[in-house]
């Protein structure tokens, strides 16, 4: 059932009781209201205004979409686990990429973040296997070699698993930083290892990376 005609501004034009000064005004909505705006604004780039709009359109919504919405943020939690192989959020393990007999199991890409496949995925023409860090190395946060996720891509270097390793971290100071402490933590006489090159613009995110950047980036990738 939706509340047609609700809306944020007439809940609060009729809203008899004003917040008194210094209270936040998230305080001023009805209990599951203002839990539903402090869980919305844990969302990154999602403020107070925002989270109160998504808030009001849940309400308005039919108990079906609010009801649907819930359960794809449970089913979210409850499916999904990383690759046991290369850390890629999935639903199977091993992943799609890591269980694929099409793609090269030898030549593996490593990026920061899930996301980032989908920037290598779109350059096309790459057709190996993936392994996310889950971050950058970032001494001033307090992030060092043993927080990101290596144990794999070394073990699987070591038993002589993979011909190439593709540097695929960002040109930022952090991403540069990672490569270079991965370069000599995976160097092995068996393996090639290689960055992507700063086609994709420097200090930006490959995650924002167009197709063709992406594609020039992999191709003109130089031995480290
Ligand atoms: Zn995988």
């Amino acid at each position: 059932m939706g509340f047609p005609g609700l809306d944020s501004e007439t809940w609060e034009t009729a809203n008899p009781n004003p917040p008194s000064p210094g209270v936040h005004p998230v305080s001023r909505y009805a209990e599951p209201m203002a839990r539903l705006i402090e869980e919305l604004k844990k969302l990154p780039g999602v403020g107070t205004k925002s989270a109160q709009r998504f808030a009001f359109h849940i309400l308005r919504s039919t108990d079906d979409d609010a009801g649907a919405l819930a359960e794809a943020v449970r089913g979210l939690k409850a499916a999904l686990r990383l690759c046991s192989i290369c850390n890629n959020v999935t639903d199977i393990d091993p992943c799609v990429y890591c269980a694929s007999p099409t793609r090269n199991q030898r030549l593996v890409c490593v990026v920061e973040e899930p996301t980032s496949i989908e920037a290598v995925e779109r350059s096309r023409g790459y057709q190996g296997v993936f392994h996310v860090l889950h971050g950058t190395l970032s001494p001033l946060h307090g992030v060092g070699p043993d927080q990101l996720r290596t144990g794999t891509l070394i073990a699987r270097v070591e038993r002589g698993e993979i011909d190439e390793v593709i540097l695929a971290t960002s040109p930022t100071l952090e991403g540069e930083a990672t490569a270079n402490w991965l370069a000599s933590a995976l160097r092995r006489p068996s393996v090639k290892i290689t960055r992507i090159a700063t086609g994709v613009p420097a200090g930006s995110d490959i995650e924002y990376a167009d197709e063709v950047t992406m594609a020039r980036a992999m191709e003109g990738r130089r031995e480290l």
